[in-house]
């Protein structure tokens, strides 16, 4: 099937599957004169893998345009597609992918070893998922799961840890439960990108905390993701992309302090902050224009992503009759495959179960197992989980071909 035939059989997907924000999701201050960043092809969500090859080419396909916020600096996508299209089948448990676990295991003992493993402490952790970091809490800690994706509901059935609340974090949620003033402490690991209103989750958080609770946040970094112009993490489902500046405007002006930060290398870069409700508030001057040069950046390595040496070696490989393949079917994955419409690769390795047997949505490239690499070898493959490039070459080092990377770019 050739790159012409995939997008007539794909859609832009007609206004009415989404809206285009007209408040900043973090701030809730008015977006009518956005700082403009990048404008992307039109793609299908990034977590819509199907179940067959024809599902996937016919995905709705829509526009992606990253915005900046000039009152907070929060980096935005434009158009918010509808929550139920983007998590009725989530295609995620964090459990099943190692280097998560053993970050949730580190995650857990820090926060034991910061606030002490007294039976007295309650939890709350919006964005369960799995249970992969509540699993790892202290026994004696009262525990309890916010998240309303199917994963969350699935596994949470037999715990014994920790009570699952299957449904979004909202205002609303913490008034009708009578959870006002009642946590000492409330996490948040990689959810903060998927939520579209999050001033009413930061509110509900502000409501939920005992005085002097803690708000401890995991988000992906954008310094980190300009310092590689990492544009294959931007997609619809990661609504926002905070940086140290633009989480503590939002968070201050709440009346909570920052107190600890900690800069990850976790998912290409990862932020880890804890802030403590002390009341006090304060507005914190944001000065966006400081990112227009890596952000600059960032648009011409997406402009010039098909003259990239990766992509050239795999065209080269591709004109010369050689099989070329992926690993790592992420959301990144799914970006760079649907924007990078020449390369056809013949599948994608990945090492969930859940994902296995499925296609990644726009191109409809397969999705299978280690076992098929090794019967049907590859003269490349592409590593499009690339921030587990380590682990992934450790698991597969009888492949015999060459093994690329398209991020970080220089
Ligand atoms: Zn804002």
């Amino acid at each position: 099937m050739t790159d012409d035939s995939v997008h007539e059989q794909s859609m832009v997907s007609p206004l009415g599957d989404y809206q285009l924000i007209d408040r900043c999701r973090g701030c809730g201050d008015d977006m009518a004169n956005p700082i403009p960043v990048l404008a992307m092809d039109p793609m299908p969500l990034a977590g819509n893998f199907c179940v067959s090859e024809k599902a996937a080419r016919n995905a709705p396909r829509y526009p992606l345009t990253w915005l900046q916020c000039p009152h907070c600096g929060l980096l935005q996508v434009a158009e918010d597609i509808a929550q139920r299209s983007l998590f009725e089948r989530y295609h995620y448990a964090s459990s099943s992918v190692p280097p998560l676990v053993q970050h949730f295991r580190d995650y857990a003992a820090k926060l034991t070893n910061r606030h002490g493993a007294s039976s007295t402490i309650r939890l709350l952790e919006i964005g369960c998922n799995d249970g992969v970091l509540l699993n790892q809490l202290p026994k004696s800690w009262t525990l309890m799961g916010v998240d309303p994706c199917d994963v969350a509901s699935r596994h949470s059935v037999n715990s014994t840890t920790y009570q699952l609340t299957p449904a979004p974090f909202t205002p609303e949620l913490v008034e009708s439960l009578n959870w006002t003033e009642s946590w000492d402490i409330i996490t948040g690991s990689n959810c903060l990108a998927h939520i579209s209103d999050l001033k009413a989750v930061f509110f509900g958080v502000t409501m939920a905390l005992k005085p002097d609770g803690w708000f401890w946040v995991e988000v992906h970094d954008l310094n980190a993701l300009l310092r590689g112009s990492q544009w294959d993490t931007i997609y619809h489902e990661h609504k926002v992309e905070w940086n140290i500046d633009s989480l503590t405007h939002c968070l201050h002006k709440l009346g909570f302090e920052l107190r600890e930060q900690q800069h990850l290398p976790l998912h290409g870069g990862l932020l880890r902050c804890g802030f403590r409700k002390s009341g006090n508030k304060r507005y914190i001057p944001e000065t966006p224009s400081r990112n227009r040069r890596a952000l600059n950046t960032l648009r011409q390595a997406y402009i010039n992503r098909n003259r990239s040496a990766t992509a050239v070696e795999l065209k080269q490989a591709q004109s010369e009759g050689l099989r070329i393949a992926a690993y790592g079917a992420s959301g990144r994955a799914v970006v760079y495959l649907n924007q990078l419409l020449d390369l056809s690769f013949s599948f994608i390795v990945d090492e969930s179960p859940l994902r296995k047997d499925h296609f990644i949505p726009g191109v409809g490239t397969p999705i299978v197992d280690r076992d098929e690499l090794f019967a049907n070898l590859p003269a490349k493959i592409l590593i499009t989980a690339w921030n587990y490039r380590e682990h992934i070459i450790n698991r597969n080092r009888k492949f015999p071909g060459n093994w690329l990377t398209a991020f970080p770019t220089a």
